[in-house]
């Protein structure tokens, strides 16, 4: 394609537009964004021009805590006045930040996908610009002069506005209304931000016209429904799996709920591992499940230890609300797909899936060792460190010693380490990319080994394929994903280099006290300047192992060059330890789980819980019959 017939274009936005002053000014905070950070002049200048002036009054709340759709897809820069940025942590609001002239908010969301996160009020009369993204590229029935060829992102195709085709990076979209000379047959919408190549319509039938055959058929049938399938989430396939009953017994005030689940699984559960007859499997189809303490909670989940009453063994059971789910069902569905098929000793696994009226169920190996960050709340402690002071005459125990954080000792950590390398390994092998490593999510077993649990937002990718939507948690996302360029597993090693130094100062590298919002902190991510420090107590090797896999650019990264996780694990952070031992579960786990590792916790999430009551009381029929079919094969 000829560089003069193309124009670096950023289609997003179609606000209103106004012609105000300072949008020179505009444009210089929007630089400061992540979401421009990278984009040219040309492009930011294009994009100030279509934000629109929004007057505020004292006291309006411009964006509310929670909100999500079309109430969260806004982004503000402060044109004049003073905002308030409220967090509710456990129903009491805290002031976390305050924004004035030329502070930008609401990209979290943007860049998420998310609910919003905060709530901003203004505290004076202000003004703001306001950015709206998610328009239509083209439209059905309008009258086409432009071809375009995505350069970034990812958009819908619509007909009669039902899906019927989605584009990602290097897919073409326009050439039909340009070679038949015809309206739109269908409508592009972008779905993130979307960066695209145009071609008008003289270079296009000069240059293209001639490759016509060949774009017909990256438009054939074939090719969409592949992909569309691709896109679909795995628990949909054609055929349907016999159902069974799956009933959660409450022992206390005496309850029972029923489920719907899956034939094949619960007989397999029923069976216990030891034979059973046809006759038997035919007696009794239920599976019945008594729930016991309630293990942990996630932002979008709960998790209780059950037993199965035939034969006695216990589990732990993710439970979720069908109406937070409904948020990202896709999320949900390679959850299901990807731990009911995934065998590592490292990875969790899942045994049964089922669901209720309001609830999807999940059945789980039960970790009764909590979760890695119990062990290192239980580990951490405050050390005096003496200071190297070349000035002082203090030497020995007379030198100048500093208070600080020391979270578990090397040893413990490479343990817990290692095995996560080796389940990401084995991950990665399987196309899968973890996305949301840290402690909370690495789980601990009844003798001390860990297994990585919540593949909340697992991905099974294609080969060679990249990934757009940000997620995972605010101070361990890698700057790809934080940057909005595509990603792959690359975010799995550098999530592991959070975590490892996580593990051993019982600090976050991009957080400090003082610095607890999100933004910020994403930020830092991706700045090259930004430096992280590192503890005078920890080890050179560590650290040299923590600066490989925290580095920003994923092609240079530890784990991402051509020996891949053989080059971590062969890290002189590792020298000496023996891989096949801790493979095989043949090596002493460093720490065994202690009852105390998680009472706490769990004490005070229970009392949380204590007078809650078990169904949302205000679901409508047709928020109902929404679950039902998009759950239908859940
Ligand atoms: P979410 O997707 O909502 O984050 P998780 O799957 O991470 O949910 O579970 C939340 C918490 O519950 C975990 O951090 C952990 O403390 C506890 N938990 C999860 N799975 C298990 C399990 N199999 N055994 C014991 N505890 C678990
Ligand atoms: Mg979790």
């Amino acid at each position: 394609m000829t560089a003069s017939g193309s124009v670096l274009l950023l289609i997003w936005l179609i606000g209103i537009q106004l012609t105000l002053c300072s949008r020179h000014e505009l444009q210089s905070s929007l630089v400061n964004l992540l979401l421009f950070s990278r984009l040219d002049r040309g492009t930011a200048q294009r994009i100030v021009a279509h934000m629109y002036m929004l007057p505020v009054t004292a006291g309006e709340i411009l964006i509310q805590q929670g909100d999500s759709g079309d109430a969260a897809t806004k982004l503000f820069v402060v044109r004049s006045g003073k905002f308030e940025v409220l967090e509710r942590r456990k129903d009491v609001m805290f002031k976390v930040n305050t924004k004035e002239r030329g502070d930008v908010f609401g990209e979290i969301s943007l860049m998420y996908d998310c609910p919003r996160s905060a709530t901003v009020a203004a505290t004076t009369d202000a003004s703001v610009w306001v950015l709206e993204p998610g328009c239509d590229v083209i439209v059905e029935g309008g009258l086409g002069d432009k071809f375009y060829v995505i350069k970034e992102g990812e958009a819908q195709v619509l007909q009669g506005g039902k899906e019927v085709n989605r584009l990602f990076r290097s897919d073409f979209f326009g050439e039909q209304a340009l070679l038949q000379d015809e309206p739109r047959r269908a409508t592009v919408r972008a779905i993130t931000p979307l960066v695209c190549l145009t071609l008008d319509r003289r270079t296009f039938v000069a240059v293209l016209g001639p490759l016509q055959d060949i774009m017909a058929k990256e438009k054939s049938p074939e090719v969409v429904n592949q992909r569309m399938a691709k896109l679909k989430p795995q628990g949909s396939a054609a055929h349907r799996r016999p159902g069974a009953e799956v009933l959660i017994k409450f022992t206390g005030p005496q309850r029972i709920i029923v489920c719907d689940g899956h034939m094949d699984e619960v007989v397999e559960l029923r069976r216990g591992g030891a034979k059973m007859t046809d006759d038997q499997r035919d007696v009794d189809k239920k599976l019945v499940l008594v729930e016991g303490e309630l293990l942990g909670e996630g932002a979008f989940s709960r998790v209780c230890r059950v037993t199965e009453e035939s034969t006695g063994r216990v589990f732990a059971l993710k439970r979720m609300a069908k109406s937070a789910a409904l948020q990202c069902p896709d999320h949900v569905f390679c959850e299901q797909h990807i731990t009911r098929n995934i065998a590592h000793p490292f990875c969790l696994r899942q045994y049964a899936s089922f669901k209720d009226n309001f609830h999807l169920y999940m059945l789980f190996d039960l970790m009764p060792g909590g979760d890695l960050m119990d062990v290192l709340v239980a580990e951490a402690k405050v050390i005096k460190y003496p200071i190297a002071d070349k000035n002082s005459l203090r030497k020995g125990c007379l030198a100048p010693k500093m208070k600080m954080w020391q979270g578990m000792e090397e040893h413990m950590s490479r343990f817990y380490v290692a095995s996560i390398v080796l389940a990401l390994e084995y991950l990665h092998d399987n196309g899968i990319a973890f996305r949301d490593l840290k402690p909370e999510n690495v789980l601990i077993d009844g003798q001390g080994y860990v297994k990585l649990g919540d593949f909340g937002f697992a991905k099974q990718m294609d080969a060679g394929g990249r990934t757009y939507t940000f997620c995972g948690t605010p101070g361990y996302v890698a700057p790809e994903n934080v940057l909005g360029r595509g990603y792959n597993h690359s975010v799995d090693w550098w999530t592991l280099g959070v975590l490892m130094y996580v593990v051993l100062t019982a600090r976050q590298p991009f957080t400090s006290p003082k610095t607890q919002d999100p933004m910020e902190v994403m930020r830092r991510i991706v700045d090259d300047r930004w430096p992280i420090k590192y503890p005078p107590y920890m080890s050179d090797e560590a650290r040299d192992l923590i600066s490989k896999l925290l580095e920003r650019k994923p092609v240079k990264r530890i784990g991402m060059m051509q020996g891949r996780a053989r080059d971590i694990k062969a890290h002189p952070w590792f020298a000496g330890f023996d891989w096949d031992a801790l493979a095989a579960r043949r090596m002493d786990p460093p720490r065994k789980p202690k009852e105390t590792d998680s009472s706490k916790r769990k004490a005070e999430l229970a009392e949380a819980h204590r007078a809650e009551p078990r169904e949302p009381a205000n679901a409508s029929p047709q928020e109902m019959a929404e679950w039902d079919r998009v759950f239908k094969d859940f």
